[in-house]
Order: structure tokens, then sequence, then C-alpha cells
């Protein structure tokens, strides 16, 4: 949450800056701010609301300086206001500050501060830092120009409990920043005499594709010339300096009215690059090449453990049941906020995964954090390339879907729903998996991206029926076995961007209490696949029926419901039982974004939410 971008170099700064804040505007939109080095000042301009208010105020004021740090807000402390939005100038007027995270002792910090006459005007956790170092600088010899201001930085830190990922810049040099981080994410984006700084890449990739991850407790010193990586005990860091592979093109809409509608509709594609180089030569089973654990290792745990948040949380839930069923392995689904507060008894053997589309969501790594200290063995799957889940994992298994900028998570959901039953196969076949079973589930796979793209043809029927759907103010999703964590999931989709209230059920659950709410004001959505249960999920439906509930059936192709007990169908084809969720999950998808559409609703940007979620 929050973006963060700086710029030194030969260009002027501000278009630079307002550019990546544009990218990075996902990551919070309650405020933008930011700050340019001129004529020897600090000049800041700030606004409550969308960047696009920062860019008209910018406009006026025509700013040349060269260097600059600017940041959009999702507020923790402290309400949406200009005064709370960033960036945060010391009360002396020489330091001048984004930050993304929390500051969980500013108010021990801001108390020591008052004594000392450092005065405050906003709100926020985040004042206490600048305050803090230009309290330091004022305390470091005068002699030490060169390193007064990055000393005074390191020192605050050293005191600082809590996350941040920050910019920095100083009055009395104009040709610096300092930025550091810690639990929040940083790059460094290296180009040709000129330096970025990005909370992630898609707001440097059209100046540069050479970036460096800062870690953990690092702080970088940046001049138009060079740069130096130190930690915050003062050792030197050799920076290694990575490639991005993806390109500008990836970043944009390209056509799409929204980020959600582009990336729905990018799932072919991006599970097309989840499956990539990961089947086995004889066709019966996965391969991964970055697990680092040996298929022996793999054949004695004897319990996986799957942590996560959001709808990440929901593909664990999807893991679990394709894990049992095919690999018959127990598994345990977690969220990762509440793992790491309640020490659970675990097995000696268990096998930990955390799932998260940034690598950077803040309860998810602390949780794995939490499994390693444990000395548990930890394994990631994660989309960003680089990011802290990845890095700091034993092992793990990249995404490869392309950023995903909607807020709202789709094709990085299905392309962890395409590992989860990857991986499934991959220990089911260490097991007690037949050799032809394998080579049938692999062909399952296989069809997944012409399956999707099958059902996205779906689109202008699902829009029709959204129209007549959007004024509802509440609605059921039922699905049983692996379509329970997509009920899930569909009810999260249509209640983050539409605003509707909505629950998922297990299908057979809801006679036991959501039933009550069914009218004809409460509409459900059925997930209706042919198999074994097909009929005790119709016989839910005539519960709902008979209540005067209207019910929309995602229904496999070719099963008959009895007439008129559906209000509305949408077929889906026939798949694998491996596929089925991710097949099942487009049709909500679609149903959530056209009924948001209708409403009108930000799609991309939803109320009080921001994606990549770096604070606890
Ligand atoms: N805690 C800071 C604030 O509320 C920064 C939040 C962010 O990461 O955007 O202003």
């Amino acid at each position: 949450m929050c973006g963060i971008v700086g710029y030194i170099g030969k260009q002027k700064a501000v278009s630079i800056l307002l550019e990546g804040l544009k990218r990075l505007e996902y990551r919070g939109y309650d405020s933008a701010g930011l700050a340019i080095q001129q004529d020897g000042k600090l000049c800041i301009s700030r606004k409550t609301g969308r960047v696009e208010q920062l860019v008209k105020e910018t406009a006026k004021l025509h700013y040349t300086g060269t260097a600059g740090i600017s940041h959009t807000r999702w507020a923790t402390h402290g309400g949406v206001t200009e005064a709370n939005a960033h960036p945060h100038l010391s009360s002396d007027g020489k330091l001048v500050l984004v930050h993304n995270g929390v500051i969980e002792n500013f108010a021990a910090i801001k108390h020591f501060l008052q004594g000392k006459d450092y005065t405050f005007r906003s709100e926020t956790d985040t004042e206490v830092l600048c305050n803090l170092i230009a309290y330091h600088y004022a305390k470091e010899p005068e002699s030490n120009a060169q390193s007064r201001f990055l000393e005074s930085v390191r020192k605050t830190l050293l005191h600082i409990e809590g996350t941040y990922g920050i910019a920095v810049m100083c009055v009395d040099r104009p040709n610096e920043i300092v930025a550091a981080r810690k639990g929040s994410p940083l790059l460094l984006g290296v180009g040709d005499g000129e330096y970025l700084l990005a909370s992630d890449a898609s707001a440097l990739i059209s100046h540069t594709r050479n970036v460096v991850y800062l870690k953990d407790g690092e702080l970088v010193h940046v001049t138009p010339e060079t740069f130096a990586i130190t930690t915050l005990d003062q050792a030197d860091v050799p920076p290694v300096v990575d490639r991005i592979t993806w390109s500008i093109a990836d970043a944009e809409l390209n056509g799409f009215a929204h980020f959600m509608e582009k990336e729905i509709f990018e799932q072919p594609a991006a599970l097309e690059n989840a499956m990539r180089g990961r089947f086995s030569a004889d066709g019966s089973t996965a391969n991964f090449g970055g697990l680092n654990l040996a298929a022996t290792d793999f054949r004695q745990i004897d319990r996986f453990v799957f942590c996560s948040c959001g709808t990440a949380w929901h593909a664990c839930l999807v893991a679990e049941h394709l894990i049992e069923r095919f690999a018959r392995v127990p598994v345990e689904v977690d969220y990762a906020s509440e793992f790491r507060y309640r020490n659970a008894p675990l097995d000696r053997d268990a096998l930990f995964f955390f799932i998260s589309q940034s690598g950077e969501t803040i309860d998810t790594l602390a949780a794995m954090r939490e499994a390693k200290r444990k000395g548990y063995k930890v394994m990631a799957i994660c989309n960003v390339v680089g990011s802290s889940i990845a890095r700091e994992a034993d092992g793990g298994i990249y995404q490869h879907a392309g950023p995903e900028i909607g807020v709202a998570s789709t094709k990085a959901f299905t392309s962890q729903l395409l590992i989860s039953a990857l991986f499934a196969l991959y220990v089911a076949r260490l097991r007690d998996m037949s050799f032809s079973d394998g080579v049938n589930y692999v062909q399952g796979l296989k069809a997944a991206p012409e399956l999707v793209r099958k059902t996205l043809e779906q689109a202008p029927h699902i829009k029709e029926i959204a129209q007549r759907y959007a004024q509802y103010h509440d609605c059921l999703f039922l699905g049983r076995l692996s379509l329970f964590p997509i009920a899930l999931e569909g009810a999260l989709k249509l209640k983050e961007i539409s605003y509707i209230h909505a629950e998922g059920y297990p299908a057979a659950e809801m006679k036991h209490g959501p039933i009550a709410l069914v009218n004809e004001q409460c509409p459900s959505v059925f997930f209706v696949p042919k198999g074994e249960l097909f009929n005790k999920i119709v016989s839910s439906m005539q519960e709902i029926k008979a209540r005067k509930g209207k019910i929309i059936a995602i229904v496999t192709e070719g099963c008959e419901l009895p007439d008129g007990l559906a209000d509305e169908v949408i077929p889906i084809p026939d798949c694998h039982e491996a596929i089925l969720p991710i097949i099942a999950t487009v049709p909500v998808q679609l149903l959530s974004y056209y009924i948001a559409v209708a409403r009108h609703c930000d799609v991309d940007k939803p109320r009080n939410l921001a994606k990549s979620v770096t604070v606890e």
C-alpha cells in the first residue's frame, strides 16, 4: 500500500514523478504529493484525492528541478486531509520525506521531539521520521558535510519500530536522495545518468529496466552520478542489478476500459505462462525449478500448511482440496494474519507455502518469518519477481502472470489455482497416482487456457445478466467442494468492487443459516458442475426457489436443469476436475465486473482498498 517515486538526474523531475505516481495509484489513492529541489528550496505540492488533482495543481507551478520525491497515500494514521498527505517537511524546514508503512513507536518519538521544540502539523505517524532526522542532522558536526545527511537518516532508523520504505531529501544537499526500507518494498532504477526510486517496477520501467531490489535494513544514497548501498550498521552492500523482463505495454490499458477487465481477458496467457516448462518429459507430472527440495524430501512430508490473505487465501483453500483429493496428504490452511499470533501446534515435518501476488503482503511475510523462526522450511508462490516473500523463502514457484494492476485480483488468482493444481499433481505422482492418471491430469491442465478463452466468450451474455442484477443489495454465492472457495472468491469480488453485500457458503450449508436472508431481493449464484453432487446442488437450488430467491446458475455445458429452476444460466465447458475452480472463477469475475460498471463504481480503485497490503 502507498506508492513512492523518486527521481534524480538531468531531466525535469516533476513529469517523471507524476507519471510514476499514476502507475502506482493502485497502491493508494487517498492523497498525492511531491517535493522538488529547486533554486536552493524544497518546493512541496500536495492534494487530497487522486493523482490527477496533483497533476492539475503542479501544472500551474512550472517546476524545473531535477531531483524530487513523491507519494500516493493509503492512510493508516490520520484522516484523508492535505495536512496528512506526504511529503512531510521537518519543522525546521530542512528535511522532506515520503513514507510507506507504519511507525509503531511514533507516539514516544513524538513526545521526545516535542520536548526538543519540534512541532507537528499532521496526525500521521510519518511526521516523526522527518523531525527525528532533522534532530540528528542538527546534532551531526557541520564539518561532516559529505555524510551528515546520510548518517542522520541512519541514526533515525535505528530508533524506529515498525515498517518503512522512505525517500528523503535535505535542503542543504540538492543533489542527493537517501532512501531506505524495512518491511515495505523499494527499488532503485539504474538509468543512464539518472536514478529512480519506486515501490514497484511499473513506475520506472519506461525509463530503465535495470533495477536493484533493496533489502530490509538497507539504505541507498543516490546522486545524479552514482549510488551506494549500506546497511543500518554501516556495512557496504555490493549492488546486484537485475533486469525486468516485462515491458511497459504490460502495465497499460491497451484499449480496455479498466485493468480488471484487461486482466480477466489476459487469463489464458497467464495460465500458459504458469505452466510453461513445468511438465516432465514423459508428460505425466510437473517439474519445478525453484523448490530446492528433492523428490525424496517431498515424500517425507506428512502435512502442508498453506498460509495467505484475501483472495490468495481462497487459492490456499483450493490447494487444500486438490492436494488432499489427488495426493492424499493432509493440508492445513491458515490466515497469515492469524497464524503469526496464535502459536499453532504443528507437525514436525510440515512444509509451509505462502501465497502472495505482490510478494510484499506484510501479514504473509511476517507469518513466513514466524514459520522460519520455528525451524520450518518455507515455500513461496509469488507473482512479483524479486519481492520480499520470494527472496526470503527457501524455495518457490513464480507465477509469471505479468503485472496485475487492478486492485481486485483476477489473473493472479487463477494463476495461483493453476500452480496449486500443478503442485498437487507433483505430490500425487510421488505417491499413489498412476502414470496414466498423471498423463490424463496433465492433458486436463494443458486445456485450461483454451477453456478459459471459451468461457470468456460468455462475456456479452454475463454483461446482460449483470444489468438485471446490479441494483440488489445482497447476494449469496454457493458452491461445493473445490468450488466452495470459488463461492467465497465470487462473494469477495462482488463486495470489493460493487459494494454489494455478498456471502460465500458451501451450497448445502446454506440451509443452516444464510437461507434466512433469501427472498425476492436476495439472489443466489450457484455453481452446478456435472458430477456426483449435481442432484444435491439442484435440491439446494429448489430450496432457494421455494423461497422466491432468484438464481444465477453456472452450469457445466450439456447438464440439464429442471425447467424454470434457474433465472439465468451461464454455461461453462466440461473440464478436468483439477481445473474446474479456474474455469468456474471466470463467470463470477465477469459478473462482478459488469455489475460494478453498471453501478458506476471505480472498478480499479475500490473504496477503502489498495493493492499490495504492506501494513498490518
Ligand atoms: N502511515 C503513513 C500514513 O498514514 C503512511 C501510509 C502509507 O503507507 O501510505 O500517512
